[in-house]
Formats: structure tokens, C-alpha cells, sequence
């Protein structure tokens, strides 16, 4: 195979291109080649199979009452500051005098004012320059890995939320696991020998509620800075969080030198489908001499161009007064349904971790079942849809998450119907 050089006007260009010569002698040109670590990824099938396995049951049995508790997706809507900043902005931008085109990639100053006015009700302090808002928390997540070399081993949690292995997968990293387990209470520790050039750290975590407080992660950041790792800090659920629970990895001494964090509206405000986040890297966070925030900012300015006007002034009327008091109100509902949840299963004898900090309440399956199996029967026999832990990493095989998202009335007829049939085994 040949290598094509190409003859473009009088310069010579390597093109992408490679050919090589048939058996008859003729040039065939072969296609643009791929990645090839897409084919390294697991077939995603986890809600497909709950919406295969849901849908057949329906089918079966049409009368049935399904109550869903298991996709992480909120169901209060947007609240009436949001609504009305949306509204206000709209307009804004249907008159000449008032019209925004381009924004700055990193986002409006009047937003990055409001989180780093946030960030210091819990004593952190930031500058506008370490602020980036983004159209949420996925998508940072995966981008931010453009400015890390590709030589990094990984470590993720298992279980885990799937995003932080299907991206390394596809860019070709070492991925390594750190057990979550019951022991542990799902959750892992720096421990003697660990070897990791990027750590996630997720807490509140999906899927398994727990939550790290200041020492624990304290820990983890002594041992980023002292091995020069890079904590990729996860806090999408940091508005469950109450009294002493860090809400930032901010608030935790020497963060500022090896962690950056990943934050969304998207739970704080039902902005899943309207779709708001930010990241926050640190100027002091350097490697090889070279300042990450200046990497992520060439980043983003190349590659993004800002989110909508209109979301981002959405997003500031959550810190607004009016806007606090309402997400308030949407918080202490889906608590209050965490604490249903929660009261049965103490009642009932079950471990779990969550519920408190946290939506998700994951619990260990009855009578030693594996998630499948008990996601069966919670189908079968209480027509309740929960989310299997295996689809989160083989740490999950025995348990079970549910989620605090659902309406009041489905949260308590949900429990009530557990209570009669697993109570009663
Ligand atoms: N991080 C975690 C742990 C999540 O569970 C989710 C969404 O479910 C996200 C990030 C994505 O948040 P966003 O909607 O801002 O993209």
C-alpha cells in the first residue's frame, strides 16, 4: 500500500488518501479510515432493555399500571422565573435594539457572576476567567478530554456513570476501576499502590447516591496533588446536598491545584431539556508547566460557540430570589419522595445507600437476586420500573436503583405496592 501524494496547484500535499494496485494492476483508492476504538465500545443496551422488557410486558398485559422509577430524567417543570426569564429574553431577541447574535464562548458575564456568587455561599472562591458555561454536563465531560493526553490511565468507579468510560473508550485510554461495594459504601478510596493519571469522582453519585464528605475527599485530593493527577469532579446533583457535604470539590484545601468540576442546571431546575451547564478549571491547575485552563478555553473557543442568549439568562433567574424559592419548592418534593422511598426500605430491612444528598436510592435486591432478575419481578409483580445495577458495571450485578423523580402520588403507590408483595416474601 502507497502512501497518495497529491498535486495541488504547484505545491505537493501528502493527502489523507492510500491506494494500492489489484491483482488486474488497477489503482483502487482506499476510504478515510476511522476510529477504531468506537468497536471497542460495549453495546449501550441498558435502557433498551428495560423498554424492551417494559414494552413487552404491556403488551401482555394492557390493564397493568406501570409506575417508572428509573430513568434519571426530572418531571417538575420548568419553574415560573425560568419561564419568564425564557419569555423575556425571547423577546429581547426578536427586537433590533436588543438582539444578540455570537455570545462570548465562555459564556455571558452576568451568569458567570451569578455561579461564582453561588460558589461562595459555600466559601469558594473563584474568578469569572476559571468560570465556562457549556449546554450541560455531558458535554463537557467528554470535551474536556481533548486536552489531556491520550498516554493517561483512567480511573473510574464500578459501578459507574456510563459517560466516563464510553469516552476514554473512544479516544483509546487505560481505563482502570476502583470497587464501590457495600464495604466501602460505595465509596472508593485512594489506596496503596494506585496508579491514576485522571480520576472521576462523582458525588452525589449516579447511580448509587452516595456522597463523599470532607475528609474522604480530602483524601483524594492530597493524593492528586501529590501524584500529580487530575480529579474530574462531578457535581450534577450538588442541589440535594444539605448542612456539612461539600456542594464543590472547591471547598476542599489544594483542589484548586488538581481538579476541575462539572456542574448542570439540569436537576437543580429541570433544565434537561433545555440544557445548561458549567465547568470550572482552575488557573492554578497546571501540568507539564502548561495552565488547563488555558488549554480548555483555546478548546472551547475553537470548537463552541456559546449557548443560546435566551438559556443562559434562563439559567441566572434559578439564582435570582423568586427563582431560588421555586427550585426550593421542586428540591424538597423529590426529597420528600427520596424519603418515602427510603422509610420503606428501613421498614423493610433493606440496605441501600442514597436518599439523603442525593435522588437515587440504590439498594441491594432482595433475597440475594441479581438486578435482572429482581427487575423482572418488580415488573411482574409490582408493575414498578427500576434501573438494573448491572447496566452500570459489574459492581451493580446485586443491586438496584430507583429514583426520586417520579410524581408524589406514583412515589407512594410505588412503595405502598413494594411493601405488600417483597414485604410480605
Ligand atoms: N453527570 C451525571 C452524574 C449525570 O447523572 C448526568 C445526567 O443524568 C449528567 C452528568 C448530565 O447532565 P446534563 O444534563 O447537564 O448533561
Amino acid at each position: 500500500m502507497n502512501k497518495g501524494v497529491h498535486l495541488v496547484g504547484r505545491s505537493i500535499q501528502m493527502s489523507a488518501f492510500y491506494f494500492h494496485r489489484d491483482t488486474e494492476g488497477r489503482i483502487k483508492i482506499m476510504a478515510a479510515s476511522i476510529n477504531r476504538n468506537y468497536e471497542n465500545l460495549k453495546e449501550n443496551y441498558l435502557f433498551a432493555e428495560i423498554s424492551k422488557r417494559v414494552k413487552a410486558y404491556e403488551t401482555a398485559h394492557p390493564e397493568a399500571d406501570i409506575i417508572r422509577m428509573g430513568i434519571g430524567d426530572v418531571t417538575r417543570p420548568l419553574p415560573p422565573a425560568v419561564v419568564k426569564a425564557l419569555e423575556e429574553a425571547s423577546e429581547e431577541m426578536g427586537n433590533a435594539s436588543t438582539f444578540r447574535g455570537y455570545g462570548p464562548e465562555q459564556g455571558y458575564e452576568f451568569l458567570r457572576e451569578a455561579i461564582r456568587s453561588y460558589y461562595r455561599r459555600f466559601g469558594v472562591e473563584r474568578s469569572l476567567e476559571e468560570i465556562f458555561i457549556s449546554d450541560g454536563a455531558k458535554s463537557d465531560l467528554g470535551n474536556i478530554l481533548d486536552i489531556f493526553g491520550l498516554d493517561n490511565t483512567v480511573l473510574v468507579t464500578d459501578p459507574v456513570y456510563p459517560v466516563y468510560v464510553d469516552t476514554n473508550i473512544m479516544a483509546g485510554r487505560n481505563i482502570i476501576y476502583a470497587k464501590a461495594s457495600e464495604e466501602n459504601q460505595f465509596l472508593p478510596m485512594p489506596e496503596p499502590g494506585l496508579e491514576a493519571d485522571l480520576i472521576y469522582l462523582c458525588s452525589p453519585n449516579n447511580p448509587t447516591g452516595a456522597v463523599y464528605n470532607r475528609e474522604q475527599l480530602k483524601e483524594w485530593v492530597d493524593f492528586a496533588n501529590k501524584n500529580g493527577s487530575v480529579i474530574l469532579f462531578d457535581s450534577a446533583y450538588e442541589c440535594f446536598v444539605t448542612g456539612e457535604i461539600p456542594h464543590s470539590i472547591f471547598e476542599i484545601e489544594g483542589a484548586e491545584s488538581c481538579a476541575i468540576e462539572f456542574c448542570s442546571f439540569s436537576k437543580k431546575a429541570g433544565f434537561t431539556g433545555t440544557r445548561c451547564g458549567y465547568t470550572v478549571v482552575p488557573m492554578a491547575l497546571v501540568r507539564e508547566g502548561i495552565s488547563l485552563n488555558h488549554l480548555w478555553l483555546r478548546r472551547q473557543t475553537t470548537k463552541f460557540n456559546g449557548v443560546p442568549y435566551i438559556v443562559q439568562r434562563a439559567a441566572a433567574s434559578v439564582f435570582t430570589e423568586e427563582g431560588e424559592k421555586q427550585i426550593r419548592e421542586n428540591l424538597d418534593y423529590y426529597r420528600e419522595n427520596a424519603r418515602i422511598i427510603t422509610d420503606t426500605l428501613d421498614n423493610m430491612k433493606i440496605w441501600y445507600t442514597g436518599g439523603s444528598h442525593s435522588p437515587y436510592i440504590w439498594l441491594k435486591c432482595p433475597d440475594g437476586m441479581d438486578s435482572w432478575t429482581f427487575f423482572d419481578e418488580m415488573l411482574c409483580r409490582a408493575n414498578i420500573v427500576g434501573t438494573p445495577g448491572e447496566g452500570f458495571g459489574e459492581g451493580g450485578k446485586y443491586y438496584f436503583r430507583l429514583t426520586a423523580f417520579s410524581t408524589r402520588e406514583a412515589t407512594r403507590e410505588a412503595m405502598e405496592r413494594f411493601r405488600n408483595i417483597f414485604g410480605k416474601d
